[in-house]
């Protein structure tokens, strides 16, 4: 008989002291990142205008394990370990033999998964001399993040914010700037990449690729500045770990093993963090858990993008990054999750998906908003609409073993709360959001704009 506790903490000293890397119990290593000009693999020397060397270091580690440093940890305290809730009120209302666990990562200080790596990204930028990061932001999640991490370590920090976010999201800003960043709407008129997109379109609603174009492009001018991203690269996916590693402490410690793990997928980085300490588990076979990523219908660059080496920006100023993609042209519609508006996905969890380790499920909007009512009223918290479809997805399986009668132990990330998203819901209340269907001739053009790289590359 499983525990009937709702909420399973841990110590603060059960907080995991080193992060995870998957990549060598993997039966093959992800293709490396290409340089665009020669199409060799990347080095560590063309990395480092961009991001300090420790994190380039991270980024290719063999090392099945990583310390995470003393002050990291002490800053991960604020809020580490995050609790794992059993759902019992939302199986209760579904009329699930399921039990249906989420780990909350709303109660960081930025309010999602997000400040798990912009911590050590602050902190491996400052201890190398860097003096201010540049990002992107979409939902403004990451951005916030960053703003607190920098706040931390002294550092500046500036945010280029996807146009139709910055108009929607005012407050998201404004908690942007509580914690010091500066933030511009991208596109915007203070980098080439930005001026050359305004000049056809002055209210062009940006996406994620643009604003990154725009991060890198400042932060590659100035030897002081670096770069941070949120999401996709292999550290950011090592950092978010600790999700994971807690998980499997907490659910070993209510005598439970999962059957079905499901987590949102924008870039990768929530559900990496959740999945790949129980992917280790998997292949070592103590467990055999089938697991699920579910991206949104109108960004589906799992289920029907390629894949192939694309840029991970717009402008295609990045390295080539072998992943799934939509191509870097690709603008999304503006749905309401706007941290799962990403053209690409991350190499790593392209390659482990390529592997057939994950499965993949793409969800329309309004039925994502559903599950996350259905959650608030029951479970009490307002998820964000990232993982709306997370939630989903789980409320799919348990009405599943509503029918079969099976007893399956489902596990998510709750990565984020939403009491920035009220307009989404809103919307959804009213009976306002719509699902456009995306065609085939709709993802045309970006499928038919990627880089060439010869076979064998
Ligand atoms: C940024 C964000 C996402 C998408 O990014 P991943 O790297 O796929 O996790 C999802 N949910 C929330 C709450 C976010 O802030």
């Amino acid at each position: 008989m499983a525990d009937q506790r709702i909420k399973i903490n841990l110590d603060e000293s059960q907080l995991p002291t080193q992060w995870y890397n998957v990549v060598p119990d993997l039966p093959s290593p992800p293709p490396p990142p290409l340089h665009p000009g020669t199409l060799q693999p990347v080095g560590p020397d063309d990395l480092a205008p961009l991001f300090p060397m420790d994190l380039i270091l991270q980024e290719v580690t063999g090392d099945r394990f990583v310390d995470i440093p003393g002050e990291v940890l002490d800053i991960y305290k604020l809020w580490r370990p995050s609790p794992l809730y059993r759902a019992h009120r939302l199986e209760k209302a579904l009329g699930t033999p399921a039990r249906i666990y989420y780990k909350y990562e709303g109660v960081s200080p930025a309010g999602s998964h997000k400040p798990n790596t912009a911590v050590p990204q602050a902190y491996y930028n400052a201890k190398a001399g860097v003096r201010k990061l540049t990002t992107e932001t979409g939902a403004g999640q990451w951005g916030t993040a960053l703003a607190f991490a920098s706040a931390l370590f002294d550092l500046e920090c500036e945010v280029w914010m996807v146009g139709a976010s910055y108009d929607q999201k005012p407050y998201r800003r404004t908690m942007m700037e509580t914690f010091g960043a500066r933030v511009h709407r991208s596109p915007s008129d203070l980098t080439a990449a930005g001026r050359g997109i305004r000049a056809e379109d002055p209210q062009h609603p940006g996406s994620l690729g643009i604003a990154i174009s725009e991060a890198v492009e400042v932060a590659g001018q100035d030897p002081q500045t670096r770069y941070a991203l949120g999401s996709v690269l292999n550290h950011v996916l090592l950092h978010q770990t600790v999700i994971g590693e807690e998980a499997l402490l907490q659910l070993a410690s209510v005598d439970e093993s999962p059957d079905v793990i499901v987590g949102c997928t924008g870039g990768g980085s929530n559900f990496g963090g959740l999945v790949f300490p129980f992917l280790r588990e998997k292949l070592a076979g103590r467990m055999s858990p089938t697991i699920r990523a579910v991206e949104p219908a109108s960004c589906p660059s799992l289920t029907r993008g390629v894949y192939a080496y694309d840029f991970g920006d717009t402008a295609g100023m990045t390295p080539l990054l072998k992943m799934h993609t939509l191509g870097h042209r690709f603008i999304p519609d503006p749905i309401h999750a706007g941290g799962l508006r990403y053209h690409g996905m991350s190499p790593l969890l392209s390659h482990v998906y390529e592997l057939g380790l994950v499965e993949a499920l793409a969800l329309p909007q309004t039925e994502c908003f559903a599950a996350a009512v259905r959650f608030a009223r029951t479970e009490g918290i307002v998820p964000a609409p990232e993982p709306s479809h997370a939630l989903a997805a789980c409320i799919r399986e348990a009405e599943a073993c509503r029918e079969s009668g099976e007893e399956k132990v489902i596990v998510t990330a709750l990565c984020g709360h939403g009491h920035f998203d009220l307009a989404a819901y809103e919307a959804y209340l009213s009976g306002r959001m719509v699902d456009e269907e995306v065609t085939d001739e709709r993802l045309a053009p970006g499928l038919s704009e990627l880089p060439t790289v010869p076979a064998g590359a």
